[in-house]
């Protein structure tokens, strides 16, 4: 669990650390000494003007605080890149600080107000692991990783390699903070190095630069900002070349949430991109109202892990669509029976952040759902409701790509390709993946544990007592408030069943699930409307499976129930793959979803 900072404001404003006795920026001028010391030292924004076009900037801070050098950073590259296609900004943090102390932090600081808003809208819940989070839309990578440092290491050694373009070294002072500034990290960035690394820091500890040295880094000592008399900046004498961006052309099949979110994940990099598919949001992502939230275990599991980390991308990634297509309603899990009270007691002991979710009293529980619940309930405050059918609509209307209707049957190899063979004709593909949910495994040559499982929502006509829930209720089913007099409630799971076929006795079992939490006291006068089927695929351990299959193969789907909240991070991951940048999430969390661990 990572402890929020203890922090206190000095008459300045400035925040100080309790733990570390130090301050978080100089109290002359926090954006002036940022700018010097780490901008300008590590030749930002000069050397964005020399780059090759399309180029991914990669910098990776220790210590990200208040992340005030990530906006003085997205500043300048707002400002300043014209060659760029993204900033890719990694940073780690073991204390992060609250949303309130952040917002506190940052009102000192009127000049980065415009970013530092933004960044506040979508400031993750402190929970451990990686959460990307994207701005601008999509041209500003922020990969916030909150653990501390000696565990991250290993995790950056694999994803940074030969990528980080410049380090910003920014823990306390190694006197008041040594264990920022270990060996183990200046072998890392030597790792992360290519020939036009630099590093930038506000120290000249001997066992600074002395570790760099040894590590592999042409110091040099310059003056320090303000009152300070040194500091180093310096770069790795590598001859290796940062790898280009593989633009290979990508074959998606499949046209829902997984294929539209790797669109616009693609586009963002700049590579082609045709989508294969006999319709767009036909499947389960043409539902009109589905939660966003993440699946807890009352233990903190791996599959808890992952669910956080995708969470706060999917948060960040729907917030441009806020009031559109995506509702911070707020999701609610009443405890409707006793087992139900005892994983709310387990999962309270879990310490999970008060942004993920926190437990209510029965009074509080109706209070705040506008309903009355009297039943205790978990409430997950940041979550809500998405419109998947516009949204992916919109994804797909908005982000370039060849688009072609059609069924595929087939996916056949040829030399260096695939040739994908439909209905109407067949087409050649370097690179494939396959993202049309439960259909996708009969597609490669693999039998894959991955299972249909036929979903029945069904729409109920709002009553005077139901018309003003105010938060989506996730219990055996869930309900979502009324949206034109009706809420959308669901969803049927019938285990390896894949027709289409609506019946009025899944609209009964939707009902009765519903009467079973309300217990009677509001369910009552519900009349149904209408009703939707579609097909979801699910794997045996619930996570998703995204990833390379074979070479030039993969897979996206295996979404399950949870595609909403899963699909943004995935797509990010994929396209990563796929492009060769830095990827998201935890080792643990990628190997999780590796599509191979459900052959059979
Ligand atoms: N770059 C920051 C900014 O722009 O506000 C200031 C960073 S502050 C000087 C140093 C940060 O390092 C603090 O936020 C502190 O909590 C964090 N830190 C200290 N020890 C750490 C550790 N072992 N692992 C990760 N972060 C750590």
């Amino acid at each position: 669990m990572p402890n929020h900072a203890k922090i206190q404001f000095n008459a300045s404003g400035v925040p100080v650390s309790q733990a570390f006795d130090d301050i978080y920026f100089s109290v002359d001028s926090g954006i002036d000494e940022s700018q010097y010391v780490f901008l300008k030292h590590n030749g930002i924004p000069e050397r964005w003007a020399s780059l090759p076009p399309q180029y991914d900037f990669v910098v990776t801070e220790t210590g990200f605080g208040t992340g005030l050098n990530f906006l003085l950073t997205w500043l300048n590259f707002r400002a300043h890149a014209k060659h760029c296609t993204r900033l890719h900004f990694v940073s780690i943090e073991k204390y992060p600080l609250s949303k309130q102390q952040l917002t506190q932090a940052l009102a000192t600081l009127p000049a980065v107000s415009d970013v530092a808003n933004s960044l506040l809208e979508q400031y993750p819940a402190t929970e451990p692991g990686c959460h990307r989070l994207l701005f601008d839309q999509g041209r500003v990578v922020l990969d916030l990783w909150i653990g501390d440092i000696e565990d991250t290491l290993d995790e950056w050694q694999s994803c940074l390699a030969e990528r980080v373009d410049a380090w910003f070294l920014d823990g306390f002072a190694p006197a008041k903070n040594p264990a920022m500034w270990q060996s183990a990290l200046f072998e890392t960035m030597a790792c992360s190095a290519h020939a036009h690394t630099t590093f930038a820091t506000f120290t000249a500890a001997g066992i600074v630069k002395r570790g760099l040295s040894a590590a592999g880094f042409n110091i040099h000592k310059v003056k320090g900002f303000g009152r300070k008399r040194e500091m180093l900046w310096g770069e790795y004498p590598s001859a290796t070349i940062k790898p280009s961006r593989n633009q290979t052309p990508v074959t998606i099949i499949g046209g829902g949430i997984a294929s539209a979110c790797l669109v616009q994940a693609l586009q963002q990099r700049h590579i082609p991109c045709r989508v294969i598919s006999q319709g767009k949001a036909d499947g389960a992502s043409g539902n009109p109202q589905g939660a966003v939230y993440p699946l807890l275990h009352a233990e903190r599991t791996p599959l808890s892990r992952f669910y956080l980390q995708a969470t706060s991308t999917a948060l960040s990634y729907y917030a441009p669509w806020r009031d559109r297509y995506w509702f911070a309603t707020g999701v609610m899990q009443p405890a409707f029976n006793s087992a139900r009270v005892e994983r709310m007691d387990k999962l309270a002991a879990c310490e999970y952040s008060e942004a993920t979710v926190q437990p209510l009293t029965p009074e509080q529980s109706s209070s705040t759902a506008n309903l009355a619940i009297e039943q205790p309930s978990l409430l997950y405050p940041e979550a809500g409701w998405l419109n998947p059918k516009e949204m992916v609509n919109g994804l797909f209307a908005e982000h370039a790509h060849e688009w072609v209707t059609d069924t595929v049957k087939q996916l056949e190899p040829t030399q260096n390709a695939w040739s994908v063979v439909g209905v109407k004709a067949t087409y050649s593909a370097a690179r494939v993946v396959l993202a049309g949910g439960h259909a996708s495994p009969a597609l490669t040559n693999q039998t894959l544990k991955i299972t249909p499982v036929k979903g029945q929502i069904s729409m109920v006509r709002a009553t005077t007592e139901t018309v003003g829930l105010s938060k989506v209720l996730c219990y055996k089913g869930y309900m979502v408030p009324a949206q034109q007099g009706e809420h959308c409630i669901g969803a049927t799971f019938e285990r390896n069943q894949a027709d289409l076929d609506a019946s009025s006795s899944a609209d009964e079992a939707n009902c009765e699930s519903l009467a079973a939490c309300a217990q009677q006291r509001w369910s009552d006068g519900l009349t149904v409307t209408g009703h939707r089927v579609s097909i979801r695929a699910t794997t045996p351990d619930h996570q998703p499976a995204a990833g390379y299959l074979e070479p030039q193969l993969m897979l996206f789907t295996g979404l399950g129930s949870r595609g909403l909240t899963a699909a943004p991070v995935l797509a990010e991951l994929l396209a990563e793959q796929l492009s060769g940048g830095v990827v998201p999430l935890t080792k643990d969390a990628r190997s999780r979803v590796q599509p191979q661990r459900l052959m059979t």
